[in-house]
C-alpha cells in the first residue's frame, strides 16, 4: 500500500480488489440499492455485540457497554445520510484494514474472478453480503469517524471510492462509529424518513440492538424495528420474509436459504438454533480451513462464530446461530475445547438437520437434489469422518450412475441390482462425460449392469472406508477382482463368458514379454465390448483415479505397474492374435505393438504417457508400413 503522509493525514490506496468492488458497486450491480442501509446497520449491529461480549471478559471496557444504539439520520440541507453505532468502534490500523481491503479469506481471490459484466457479476456477488462497499452505491463520498473500545482517541476515514482513501486523527466523544454518506445526485430518496423507516422494518426488524430514525436535528429518536432477538421469538410470530432477511444478515448471503429449521432443545441442555441450510453454494465451501461461520450466542449475548466444536465440519455450509442457555457468558476460546455442553449441542444439532434431510428426500426428491448438488460433496465428507452417522448418511447420499440421468439412491441402485450382482460397482474420474465412455465399463453396459459414477475427489477417501451398504460390498470397475461373470447377460451381445481364454494366449505371452517390468500381467478381459484394451488396478492396488489425485495434490505416491487387459472380441486383437500364432516373424514386431496397446490404454484412462516421443515414432512407423500395404 503507498503512503504519503501529510501531517496527521495519510492518503492510500486501496487494494485491487476492493478498487474492482467498488466499481461494481458505482456501476450499481444490484437493481435494489436500498440493501446499503441493511448492511451497514447489520455490520452497526455486529459491532454493538462485540463489545457486549468485550466488556463481559475484559472489566476494563464494561463502563463503554452501555444501552446499544444504532441510528440513522438523514441531513436534507446537506443531503447526507448518517449511521451511528455505540458499538466496539476502529482503532487507526483497523480502519485502513477493514475498509481498505477485503479481509475475509478467499473473498479477494473471489473479487478477482468476476468478470466485469455487470449482470453476471451481480449473481455471483449475491453470494456474499458486499458490506461497507456498498454505501457508494448512493454515496460520492462517505465519511467514517471511530473510537474503539479502550482508547482516547478517534480516527477518520474517508473515501470517494476511487481507489484511493486518507485516514486522519479525530473527535469523537465516546466509542464507537459515525458514517456519513454525502450522496450522489438523483440519490435523494434516502434523505426521505418515511423510506428510511420503510427499508429498516424490511431489513433489519431482526437486529436485536433498537434501531432508530432521527428525521432531523429537532426529533427524537423514534426505534423503528422489533429489537428482539429473532430467533428467541415464537415461531409462528415469524414471517418466511423475517426469516430470510435474518438469513441474509447472519449469513452475508443474497440468496433465500433452501431450509430454515427454527427450535428450542429442552431437557438437560437447553439451546435454541436457527439454522439455514443455503439455495446456492457458498464460494468458500472447499477452502482448506472448513470452518463453518455459526454465531453462538449465549442468553442472546454473543460470543463469538466460527466455533469447531459446534459443528462438524461436513455441515459447514449451515448459516444462523445457536443461543445456549447453559454455557458460562464469560466464555473463552480455551473454554470452548473438550466442553462437554458444546459437545452436546454439536450432536443435537447434527440429528437435528440430518432428519431435516431425511424427511426433505423423502418428500420432494427434485427439491432435495437440488441440495444434493449444491452440498453432496461435503456431505459426502462426513462418510469417513463420522463413523456414528455413516448408515445416516450413506441413505442421505446420492449418486449419478450409468442408468440413468437423475440422481439415485443406494436403495434405489439395490432395488434394481442385476440378478446375481453381489456387489455395487464404482467408478471414480473427473468428469462425468469422460466416465461414462471409460472402457471399463463396456462390459457391464452390455450385461446392463448399474455403475455408480464418482466424479468428485472426496469420493476416493469414503470408499475406501464405507466398504459396504448392507452387506453389499463396493467395488471399483477398474479392479481386477471386478469381474462380470456373476451378472447374468441381460441380451446376447454382451461380451461371453464362455469366450476360451487361450485363444489368444499367443499373443498375451507376446505382449508380456515385451512391456516386462511395465506391467503387472497382460490378461484377458471380459469387460470391454468395443474398447481393444484398458488398463485395470490389481486387486490389492491402489485405484488408478485415485493415485492420480493423490499425484496432482502433490503427494509421493509410488506408481503402480497395472494390469492390461486385452479384448479378445476385437477384431484388431484377433488380427494380432493371429499374426503371432502364424510365426517367429510377428513376435519381433510385436514390441511396438505392445507399447502401443499399453499407451492407448494410458491414454483412455487419463494417464499421461511416460515416453510420449517413442509413442508419436511407434505410431508413424505402424502408419507408414500400413500406408504401403
Ligand atoms: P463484513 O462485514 O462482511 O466483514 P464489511 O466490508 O462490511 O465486511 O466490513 C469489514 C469489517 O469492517 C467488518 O468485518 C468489521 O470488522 C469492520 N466494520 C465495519 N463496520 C463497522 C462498524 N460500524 N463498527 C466496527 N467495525 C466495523
Amino acid at each position: 500500500m503507498n503512503a504519503t503522509a501529510e501531517s496527521s493525514s495519510e492518503s492510500m490506496d486501496f487494494q485491487a480488489e476492493v478498487g474492482r468492488l467498488l466499481d461494481l458497486m458505482v456501476h450499481s450491480v444490484y437493481s435494489e440499492k436500498e440493501v446499503f442501509l441493511r448492511e451497514l446497520i447489520s455490520n452497526a449491529s455486529d459491532a454493538c455485540d462485540k463489545l457486549r461480549y468485550g466488556a463481559l471478559t475484559d472489566a476494563a471496557l464494561a463502563g463503554e457497554a452501555t444501552d446499544f444504539r444504532i441510528t440513522v439520520q438523514p441531513d436534507k440541507d446537506a443531503r447526507t445520510l448518517t449511521l451511528t453505532d455505540n458499538g466496539i468502534g476502529m482503532s487507526r490500523t483497523e480502519l485502513v484494514e477493514n475498509l481498505g481491503t477485503i479481509a475475509r479469506s478467499g473473498t479477494a481471490a473471489f473479487v478477482e474472478q468476476l468478470s466485469g459484466d455487470a449482470k453476471q457479476d451481480s449473481g455471483l456477488i449475491g453470494q456474499f453480503g458486499v458490506g461497507f462497499y456498498s454505501a457508494f452505491m448512493v454515496a460520492e463520498r462517505v465519511t467514517v469517524v471511530s473510537r474503539k473500545a479502550g482508547e482516547t482517541v478517534a480516527h477518520s476515514w474517508e473515501s470517494d471510492g476511487r481507489g484511493r482513501f486518507t485516514v486522519a486523527l479525530a473527535e469523537r466523544e465516546a466509542t464507537g462509529t459515525t458514517i456519513t454518506m454525502h450522496l450522489r445526485e438523483g440519490e435523494d430518496e434516502w434523505l426521505e424518513p418515511h423510506r428510511l423507516r420503510q427499508i429498516i422494518k424490511t431489513y433489519s426488524d431482526h437486529i436485536a440492538i433498537p434501531v432508530a430514525l432521527i428525521e432531523d436535528a429537532e426529533a427524537e429518536p423514534e426505534t423503528v424495528n422489533a429489537a428482539s432477538a429473532l430467533w428467541a421469538r415464537p415461531r409462528n410470530e415469524i414471517t418466511e420474509e423475517q426469516y430470510n432477511e435474518f438469513y441474509h444478515h447472519v449469513g452475508h448471503a443474497m440468496d433465500d436459504p433452501w431450509a430454515t429449521l427454527h427450535w428450542r432443545a429442552e431437557g438437560n441442555i437447553e439451546y435454541t438454533g436457527l439454522l439455514f441450510i443455503p439455495s446456492s453454494k457458498p464460494f468458500d465451501l472447499f477452502q482448506p480451513e472448513r470452518k463453518n461461520s455459526l454465531k453462538l450466542y449465549v442468553r442472546r449475548v454473543y460470543i463469538t462464530e466460527g466455533v469447531e466444536e459446534l459443528l462438524p465440519g461436513w455441515l459447514r455450509f449451515l448459516r444462523g446461530v445457536v443461543d445456549s442457555e447453559d454455557l458460562p457468558l464469560n466464555l473463552s476460546r480455551e473454554m470452548l475445547q473438550n466442553n462437554p455442553v458444546l459437545r452436546q449441542i454439536r450432536n443435537g444439532l447434527t440429528r437435528r438437520v440430518m432428519n431435516e434431510l431425511q424427511q426433505k428426500a423423502d418428500k420432494d426428491a427434485e427439491a432435495y437434489a437440488d441440495f444434493w448438488e449444491n452440498f453432496g460433496p461435503v456431505v459426502k465428507e462426513g462418510l469417513y469422518e463420522d463413523a456414528a452417522h455413516k448408515d445416516a448418511l450413506l441413505k442421505l447420499a446420492r449418486f449419478r450412475t450409468t442408468k440413468d440421468d437423475g440422481w439415485v439412491s443406494l436403495a434405489q441402485y439395490v432395488e434394481r441390482m442385476a440378478e446375481n450382482q453381489t456387489a455395487i460397482y464404482t467408478i471414480a474420474g473427473d468428469d462425468l462425460a469422460a466416465l461414462k465412455r471409460s472402457p471399463q465399463l463396456e462390459g457391464f453396459r452390455a450385461k446392463g449392469g448399474e455403475v455408480l459414477l464418482l466424479t468428485d475427489p472426496v469420493d476416493e477417501f469414503w470408499t475406501s472406508t464405507v466398504q459396504e451398504y448392507e452387506g453389499k460390498p463396493l467395488k471399483s470397475v477398474t479392479r481386477a477382482g471386478a469381474d462380470l461373470s456373476g451378472i447374468k447377460a441381460a441380451d446376447t451381445d454382451g461380451p461371453k463368458d464362455q469366450e476360451p481364454e487361450g485363444a489368444i494366449g499367443g499373443l498375451i505371452a507376446a505382449v508380456k514379454l515385451a512391456l516386462g517390468e511395465a506391467v503387472k500381467d497382460v490378461r484377458v478381459s471380459d469387460r470391454l465390448t468395443d474398447s481393444a484394451c484398458c488398463l485395470v488396478a490389481d486387486e490389492n492396488d491402489m485405484d488408478l483415479h485415485l493415485e492420480r489425485l493423490m499425484r496432482q495434490h502433490g503427494q509421493k505416491v509410488d506408481k503402480a505397474p497395472r494390469i492390461l487387459e486385452l479384448n479378445p472380441r476385437h477384431s484388431m486383437i484377433k488380427r494380432l492374435s493371429d499374426s503371432v500364432d502364424a510365426g517367429p516373424d510377428a513376435v519381433d514386431r510385436m514390441e511396438d505393438y505392445a507399447w502401443l496397446l499399453l499407451d492407448q490404454a494410458r491414454i483412455v484412462e487419463g494417464e499421461s504417457l511416460p515416453d510420449p516421443v517413442a509413442f508419436a515414432q511407434r505410431m508413424a512407423k505402424v502408419m507408414e508400413a500400413s500406408a504401403g500395404e
